[in-house]
């Protein structure tokens, strides 16, 4: 019973040392940040979450009269900038540019937080190859072009990438393909440049929020009645990757299940697989 006893303490130790909240809200006044996508969902939520913070931020998406208001209200919540500039991610010129507008307008930058996705729908694999290489630019390619051209900017300011990633990127489910093949890519590509940083003792640090299902308007759109995986709040979703951004977390998982599901994965395939078929309808 002692025993039993000591180690639930020494555990309990542990958990409380490796899930201490260092997490320091002041750190983000004045900080210089980019969020892409940040028209709506959980990108509206992250620039939000960053004014609150006293935070200098440049959003971008497509739409100009949805960025305005968006950009007027982190004014409101107390961004000490706020700046939109739009950009469509689909063309291989507008990621440089928006990097471009947000160094220059910030003076630098110390936070870029790729975001933004492209439309897909929630449905069995069609044979649309075009439309997959469209995806592919937008959630993937483009988010490489932005850290190539953020980097330079990242280096001098010892500052961040931010990635907002998905379960769909660890795990394959049904009627998601395109968009879950543009998630394994960017997890990809991100981890191994994570490697590379640390190789060369960068101080840049990089993220990947690994997110499960949030309940943007456009997420719930798609998945409403077709799906048992219960949403959580975008906004809540969008604090965490604030948060382990600024610990310059590796790697970060909302809500609880995602990170449980990421360990399990490859245990017991045929039951994984059996969950996961009758997850969706
Ligand atoms: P939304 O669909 O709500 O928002 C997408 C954003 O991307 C919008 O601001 C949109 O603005 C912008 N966008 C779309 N196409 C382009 C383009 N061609 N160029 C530039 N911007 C574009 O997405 P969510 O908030 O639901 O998701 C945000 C992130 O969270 C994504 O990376 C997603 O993979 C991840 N995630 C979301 C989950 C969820 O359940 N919601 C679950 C797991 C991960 P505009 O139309 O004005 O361009």
């Amino acid at each position: 019973m002692k025993v039993l006893a000591k180690m639930l303490l020494v555990g309990a130790t542990l958990a409380a040392f490796f899930w201490r909240d260092s997490f320091d809200a002041g750190s983000l006044r004045g900080a210089r940040v980019l969020v892409t996508g940040a028209s709506t969902g959980i990108g509206e939520q992250l620039a939000y979450c960053y004014a609150r913070l006293g935070a200098q931020v440049v959003i971008t998406a497509r739409r100009e009269n949805v960025l305005q208001q968006v950009a007027r209200r982190c004014a409101q919540l107390g961004a000490q900038k706020a700046l939109y500039v739009t950009g469509d991610m689909a063309t291989t010129s507008d990621p440089s540019r928006v990097v471009k507008f947000a160094v220059d307008e910030l003076g630098g930058l110390d936070y870029l937080v790729l975001n933004h996705i492209g439309r897909y729908s929630f449905s069995p694999w069609s044979g649309d190859v075009h439309h997959v290489r469209g995806l592919m630019e937008v959630n993937f390619l483009s988010y490489v072009q932005l850290a190539s051209a953020a980097l330079p900017s990242l280096e001098k300011s010892k500052g961040s990438i931010v990635v907002v990633s998905s379960l769909l990127g660890k795990v394959s489910t049904p009627f998601t393909a395109p968009y879950t093949a543009t998630k394994f890519a960017v997890n990809g590509f991100f981890c191994t440049l994570q490697h590379e940083l640390a190789m060369r003792s960068s101080d840049v640090s990089l993220t990947i929020s690994i997110l499960g299902l949030v309940d943007t308007e456009s997420a719930m759109e798609k998945v409403s009645g077709r799906t048992r995986v219960v949403p959580y709040p975008a906004g809540e979703a969008a604090l965490h990757v604030v948060r382990a951004g600024s610990l310059r977390q590796k790697e970060s998982f909302y809500p609880w299940y995602t990170h449980l599901v990421c360990l399990v994965r490859d245990w017991c395939p045929f039951f994984r697989d059996v969950i996961i078929r009758n997850s969706y309808y």
